[in-house]
């Protein structure tokens, strides 16, 4: 349901609003945005707005920069934190060619092809990201790894913590993000907050206003928020776990329901799992995109290091949650390798077309394993046939080099700036030597 211009501008009118963001992300799904004042609104919104696409990572060559923003008004909103003198309102848009077509290097546009895609065979794909962070203590200015708090697994924290998580949610409701429940997760200092599950591009966007959202909230309390993946070594990362179900476009019912199987999976939701399995090392790349994700990916830490899946086992890659008795409507897989730092948008459609292979190639799907597969040995895993995700982001890259499905679905265009990119990464990487190294090395060789 979008709003027509007129109902847009009178909302910004009754706020005060006297800027809009126009907001799109890169390749590596840091927001990017652009300021124009109020009366050039109106404009904007039926012609566009022009800027240089070359200075922005993972987009146009120099020689073909020129593009427009065109707004989606369905995500117009008045940005809670910036109201009152110079009020501010931010808008997502779709990035546009010159020629009128949607730029296929966008993220935004990445996903809706392949939403089309889906839709073509009559469905439409849900998503529930689950967004953990910390919330560390500025320390004279730099960013430390200092958790303010001392709380642990839902302990009920009387603390700035709790506070500043209700700070959060109240902003998050602001823009129109329904927020289910917030709390403390297994690390100290470590954060969850869940919104309302929705079709993959409302949640995408929902997904990044969070981050942001939540930065500029603790921002407000002297704290600072980060989705980085493995902050602190020895207690658990910070996953985005993925809750999905594709559902019929006709009636909207749930497609991933069969109450006459074990697992309560129809055979579209089988392959479907079996799909997201074959390609989980070809999207590791998209899901876990940074150098640090791979911290995260080890044994121990609910997190998951192997590709299976399971029904309540936190180790396994694909778990299907319980669901209350007669609840069928809820039935969901949930991914749990991809972590916040992750673009959303590009997270939605890799999942999406490795899911949808799965579906067209009618994939077995292998036997759950509900075992801790943490205490697997070498052996166990290769006598039941399970594969390891990758071990380093150099690993992913090579693994999305392989996977066809993975490639085409990101377009050629956000391939090869998504794989340069993360390659200056890599290679940065590669030539630091860590005190980890000193330490281990220094006296003993
Ligand atoms: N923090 C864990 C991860 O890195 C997940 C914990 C949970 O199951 O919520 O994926
Ligand atoms: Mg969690
Ligand atoms: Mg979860």
């Amino acid at each position: 349901i979008t709003p027509t211009a007129e109902e847009v501008l009178s909302r910004a009118e009754e706020a005060g609003v006297e800027f809009v963001n126009l907001q799109f992300t890169d390749v590596m799904g840091i927001v990017k945005s652009v300021s124009i004042p109020i009366d050039v609104f109106p404009d904007v919104i039926q012609n566009g707005q022009w800027f240089d696409g070359s200075s922005i990572a993972g987009f146009a060559r120099i020689a073909e920069s020129d593009m427009f923003l065109m707004p989606d008004l369905a995500t117009f909103a008045v940005i809670p934190w910036e109201q009152g003198r110079n009020a501010t309102a931010r808008v997502i848009c779709w990035v546009h060619n010159p020629n009128g077509d949607l730029f296929p290097g966008d993220p935004r546009a990445v996903l809706l092809r392949q939403l089309e895609r889906l839709a073509q065979i009559g469905y439409r794909y849900h998503t529930g990201p689950e967004l953990e962070f910390f919330l560390f203590r500025k320390d004279n200015g730099s960013v430390r790894p200092l958790p303010h708090d001392q709380g642990g697994y839902f302990d009920l924290t009387t603390d700035l913590a709790a506070e500043v998580r209700k700070d959060m949610i109240q902003a998050l409701k602001a823009f129109g993000i329904k927020v289910e429940a917030g709390h403390h997760e297994v690390a100290i200092g470590q954060h969850e907050i869940d919104f309302e599950y929705s079709d993959a591009l409302t949640t995408a966007d929902h997904a990044v206003t969070m981050k942001y959202t939540l930065k500029a909230i603790a921002q407000q309390h002297g704290l600072h928020a980060t989705f980085m993946p493995k902050p602190i070594e020895g207690v658990n990362g910070s996953g985005m776990h993925t809750h999905q179900s594709l559902a019929f476009l006709e009636s909207g019912e749930n497609a991933f329901v069969d109450t006459s199987d074990d697992y309560g999976l129809s055979k579209l939701a089988r392959h479907f799992i079996a799909g997201q399995l074959a390609h989980a090392r070809g999207m590791a790349a998209v899901l876990a995109p940074l150098v640090n994700s791979y911290r995260r990916l080890v044994p121990g830490f609910e997190a998951p290091v192997y590709v299976s899946w399971a029904r309540q086992n936190r180790s396994a890659l694909i778990r299907v949650p319980a669901i209350r008795a007669g609840r069928t409507a809820a039935t969901r897989i949930e991914l749990r390798c991809p972590d916040p730092a992750a673009n959303p948008y590009l997270a939605y459609a890799v999942m999406l077309a490795a899911g949808l292979d799965g579906i067209e190639r009618e994939l077995p799907l292998p036997e759950p394993i509900e075992e801790n597969l943490y205490h697997f040995t070498e052996d166990d895993l290769r006598r039941r046939n399970v594969a390891t995700l990758p071990a380093t982001l150099g690993e992913a890259m090579a693994e999305l080099e392989r996977d066809e499905v993975v490639r085409e679905a990101l377009g050629e265009h956000v391939v090869e700036k998504l794989l340069e990119a993360q390659k200056q990464e890599w290679d940065s990487f590669r030539r630091h030597v860590s005190t980890w190294e000193l330490e281990r090395y220094l006296e003993i060789y």
